[in-house]
Order: structure tokens, then C-alpha cells, then sequence
């Protein structure tokens, strides 16, 4: 049992062997991906490896980034896939980026307030990217997501911020950032916060986990922060990923039958 609660298989870095990464997942055991949109044309694209591989569930939606491309018609087209594509479980990935001067945070705060009231309105999880705005994320969230529910991925924020959010409703995503040695605090948040809010992402192809660290990331390496959160909590691996994958399961609604 493993979850890679936040994997871009539809990234053009799988391209030439998206297949046998895909295998390579499975062979590490991988029962269920997550694969996020940025914007339409990755949602879309997210959309169809859901259909392709039932391991695989998308979330669609426009990443601060792109924040720029948001139009109606797109809002219009994420709403229309989370009423009808089954495997649609989120709306993401969303939220605010304030590493770069561009887009302006009044662009991403208006893309992201737009999905947080859909997520609200259609009773579906947000799947979040805070990255350096981790205050203005918790405002928009107290003031438009009443309700709502989801998860932080690549969690960056303080260990009270995270218990915050597991009062509101959301789960902390780990990935191999908190694998390197040097993040003492990620180490110290994953032990402190409930297992059961707990989830394990790669964010493939980026951030990669040692021992395979400054090469492209892939879901399978999720195994390595598995086996971490098993080493600092002193835990049984197995235990992990299976609660993991229960969390992701429990989240994202997705029924213990399938696959
Ligand atoms: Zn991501």
C-alpha cells in the first residue's frame, strides 16, 4: 500500500518513459496517485491518465503561476469536470506563490478566492500551494473556505499553523524536502502532528529525496518518505503507508474497493 498524494506524471519530463516510471511506481508498490492540474491544458491532461491507469485520480485547477491564464471559461471547465468525471477528486493544485514577483498577488488572490468558493460551494477537498504566503493563505481560507477541506501540500508552514489546519479540516502533504537532513523542523512537525492527518507526496518530477537527490523525481521514491516518517516516529514502514494511503483514501473519497 503507498500514496502519492501529489505526483506530476503528466509533466512533459516522463515524455520519453512515462510508462515504465509508471511501473516503477507499481513495482514499489504504489496503490494510488494523485495527479494535480496547474492549468486547464495539465488538468486535461491529468484528467486523461485517470482514465488511462486506475491507480491514478486527478485534481484539476490553476496554479498560482499561472494565475495569469485564468478565464471564465476555464473556471467554467473545472467546475464541469468535478460534476462529471468520477475520478476528479479535488480541486487543485491552488493557492498562493509568493517566490516570484509575477503574477501579482492581486491576480493569484482573485484566482484562488474563485476556487475556494467552488471547492466550498461543490463540497469538493482543495489541494493547496502555499509557498512564502503562508499569512494571506490562512486569510483567504478563514474568510472564503469556511467548511471547506483539503490538503497543505509540501507542507512549509509552523507546526501551530498545522494544527490549525487540522482543526479546519485539512491534512499536511510531506515530501522530500523533509527527507534532508538539514530540515529539522519538517522532522520535528511530522512527529508532533496526529498520524491520521498525515499524507506522503513526491510533487515528481521536483524535489527529489535522497539517496536520489539532483536527479528528476519520480512517485516511486514516495517509499523514502515512508520510510522516514517510519524512522522518526519509530514505526513499522508498513504502518505508515498503509495509514497514509487510508488518509489519502479517507480525503480524497476514494473507496477502499478500487483497485
Ligand atoms: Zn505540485
Amino acid at each position: 500500500m503507498l500514496f502519492d498524494t501529489h505526483c506530476h506524471i503528466n509533466d512533459e519530463a516522463y515524455a520519453e518513459d512515462r510508462e515504465a516510471m509508471m511501473e516503477r511506481a507499481f513495482a514499489a508498490g504504489m496503490t494510488y496517485m494523485l495527479c494535480p492540474g496547474t492549468d486547464i491544458q495539465t488538468s486535461a491532461e491529468a484528467v486523461a491518465l485517470s482514465h488511462q491507469y486506475l491507480q491514478v485520480y486527478a485534481a484539476v485547477g490553476i496554479h498560482p503561476e499561472d494565475a495569469a491564464s485564468a478565464t471564465p471559461e476555464g473556471f467554467a471547465q473545472i467546475r464541469q469536470w468535478l460534476q462529471t468525471e468520477k475520478k476528479v477528486v479535488a480541486i487543485g493544485e491552488v493557492g498562493l506563490d509568493y517566490h516570484w514577483p509575477e503574477p501579482s498577488h492581486d491576480i493569484q488572490h482573485d484566482v484562488f478566492i474563485e476556487q475556494v468558493k467552488m471547492a466550498a460551494e461543490l463540497d469538493v477537498p482543495l489541494d493547496i500551494h502555499d509557498r512564502e504566503a503562508h499569512g494571506d493563505t490562512m486569510d483567504i481560507l478563514r474568510k472564503y473556505g469556511k467548511g471547506t477541506r483539503g490538503v497543505f501540500h509540501c507542507y512549509s508552514g509552523s507546526l501551530e499553523m498545522a494544527q490549525e489546519l487540522i482543526k479546519m479540516g485539512y491534512y499536511i502533504g510531506f515530501t522530500g524536502t523533509m527527507v534532508f537532513p538539514k530540515s529539522k523542523k519538517l522532522k520535528h512537525i511530522v512527529c508532533e502532528l496526529p498520524l491520521d492527518r498525515i499524507l506522503i507526496e513526491t510533487d515528481s518530477p521536483y524535489l527529489t529525496p535522497p539517496p536520489y537527490r539532483g536527479r528528476r523525481n519520480e512517485p516511486a521514491y514516495v517509499q523514502y518518505v515512508a520510510e522516514e516518517i517510519a524512522r522518526l516516529r519509530d514505526m513499522d514502514v508498513h504502518e505508515v503507508r498503509r495509514i497514509t494511503e487510508e488518509n489519502g483514501r479517507r480525503i480524497f473519497g476514494i473507496p477502499s474497493d478500487i483497485p
